[in-house]
């Protein structure tokens, strides 16, 4: 072990090899705080070529690595299991922007940049990354191309693999593959980035990546609209995609749980309306003329959903401040939920027809099977993504009714299986999902996933245990 550490320390530096309990802490335990791993160390290499190095190294020891960016993931898949085997290999030091080409509309990055950092350098030469979720603060490139991050742009932009052209990756022999295309059109075989977007970090260690930029938009427009049930706000989504187009870039929907439980934890935060209604949308419109052009698609739109009889009452920010408040609702609700206790948490995605439907129908199973229970229900609609988590009744203790997570899985994935729809939306599957996954995914299917994993990882080192 010792001699092990020793070559870690004489490839990445002695301060870069963490092995103390406290030294290893912040990598060993998960955002939400239900787990905590163990590992011999954490590493943290400073080139691609020490990123290589070491893996050669633990390829040649058999010492399984879980990489890691922000540790922001939410599925247990950045922390490493309780046995100790492994190393925690963070990238959070390959944090420099290479290149960025106005032109080709493209910025090229280390994985271990922090998103927020990528959508300020975009903004710096008057372009747009569209990627934008909550941990944009603290998450990073690779995290988000490994778990193919979504966020609140999908609707316009697409999740993170849409945004990606090119990549660069560690193999699990530590050898380098440099794929960093800024190439829109490339049909040259096999699609590796494709393969390992999204791959959790279980086929390779991605060390950059190439991602596109978009002309930033001159003018954002946020309103909140409220609305009797999610079956209005999917009358009020298609409505806008038929009069603002590709304006349309943001259509969050929100139960009115989730707006009290932002007024209970977070009561500095703007409260729009002086009643409760059922749901609500979140919605913006962006225009790359002006933001009088953004004012009056608006207006138009919301317009006509008054006078259909599909909106209850709306607010329109007029300020970017206002525009923030209102936003800042949306992302406080995974904190305001983490503030107000444990809760079982699904990330699911359905066609985006059935999301009325499938509420309509599997709210009522878990109230007969978990009477008082209480749906958090929010998500990017226009994506069909839900956030639909299940908290206990009131005054439940939160560790007494987290017994029910099995059982109340079932009834949620079960339904959402049976409306054709995905267990797995944006967080991708860890260790916490990797259960689910066997029993809902087709024997074909997971053989070729096994098939894959272990052309690429005969040695099973990386990340092993998560997704499969
Ligand atoms: C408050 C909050 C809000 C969130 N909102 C959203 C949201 O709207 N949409 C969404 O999709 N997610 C969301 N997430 C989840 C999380 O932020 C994303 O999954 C994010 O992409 C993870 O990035 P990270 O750098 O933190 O990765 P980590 O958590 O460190 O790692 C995630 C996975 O990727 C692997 N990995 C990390 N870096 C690499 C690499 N360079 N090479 C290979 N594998 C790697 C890890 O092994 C792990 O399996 C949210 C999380 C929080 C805490």
């Amino acid at each position: 072990m010792t001699a092990f550490l020793d070559r870690c320390r004489a490839i990445a530096g002695a301060d870069f090899v963490l092995d103390t309990p406290a030294g290893m802490a912040p990598f060993l335990r998960d955002w939400r705080g239900r787990f905590t791993g163990s590992a011999r160390a954490v590493l943290r290499p400073g080139s691609v070529d020490e990123v290589a190095r070491l893996v050669r190294l633990c390829a040649d020891e058999r010492v399984p690595i879980v990489p890691q960016g922000g540790n922001t993931g939410l599925v247990l898949g950045s922390v490493p299991d309780a046995s100790g085997s492994a190393v925690v290999l963070s990238l959070a030091r390959l944090a420099t922007i290479r290149a960025l080409d106005p032109v080709n509309r493209t910025v090229t990055v280390d994985a271990g940049v922090i998103l927020q950092h990528v959508q300020e350098a975009a903004a710096a030469a008057d372009c747009l990354f569209p990627l934008s979720l909550a941990a944009e603060g603290s998450c990073t490139i690779g995290g988000n191309l490994s778990t193919n991050a979504g966020g609140t742009g999908v609707l316009r932009y697409g999740n993170t693999r849409e945004l990606c052209l090119g990549l660069e990756v560690v193999t699990p022999a530590g050898d380098i593959w440099s794929g960093l295309r800024g190439l829109r059109k490339d049909n040259t075989g096999y699609d590796l980035r494709d393969l390992y977007i999204g791959a959790e970090g279980t086929l390779g260690i991605i060390t950059g990546a190439v991602m596109k930029l978009y002309p930033a938009p001159k003018a954002s427009i946020t309103a909140l609209a409220a609305l009797p049930s999610p079956e209005y706000a999917l009358r009020l989504q298609s409505l806008l995609q038929d009069r603002a187009g590709a304006s349309l870039t943001g259509f969050e929907l929100m139960s009115a749980l989730c707006l009290d439980l932002v007024a209970r934890h977070f009561p500095a935060l703007p409260r729009p309306f002086p009643a409760t209604y059922p749901q609500y949308a979140l919605l913006e419109i962006s225009s790359s003329e002006s933001a009088d052009h953004a004012v009056q698609l608006l207006e138009s739109a919301t317009g006509a959903a008054f006078d259909a009889g599909i909106v209850l009452d709306a607010v329109v920010a007029t300020s970017v401040a206002q525009s923030r408040g209102l936003w800042q609702l949306r992302e406080h609700i995974p904190l305001a939920q983490a503030a107000d206790g444990k809760n079982i948490k699904h990330d699911i995605s359905l066609p985006v027809s059935s999301i009325a439907e499938f509420i309509a129908r599997t709210e009522p199973q878990l109230q007969q099977a978990f009477p008082g229970c209480r749906l958090v229900c929010f998500g990017h609609l226009g994506d069909g993504n839900l956030h639909f988590n299940v908290a206990p009744p009131p005054g439940v203790d939160n560790e007494a009714f987290l017994v029910n997570q099995e059982a109340v899985n079932r009834v949620v994935h079960d339904a959402v299986v049976a409306f054709g729809g995905s267990i797995s939306a944006e967080h991708g599957i860890g260790a916490l999902k990797r259960d689910e996954l066997a029993r809902y995914k087709s024997p074909v299917e997971l053989n070729l996933m096994r098939a894959i994993k272990a052309a690429l990882d005969p040695l099973n080192i990386m990340n092993p245990g998560k997704i499969l």
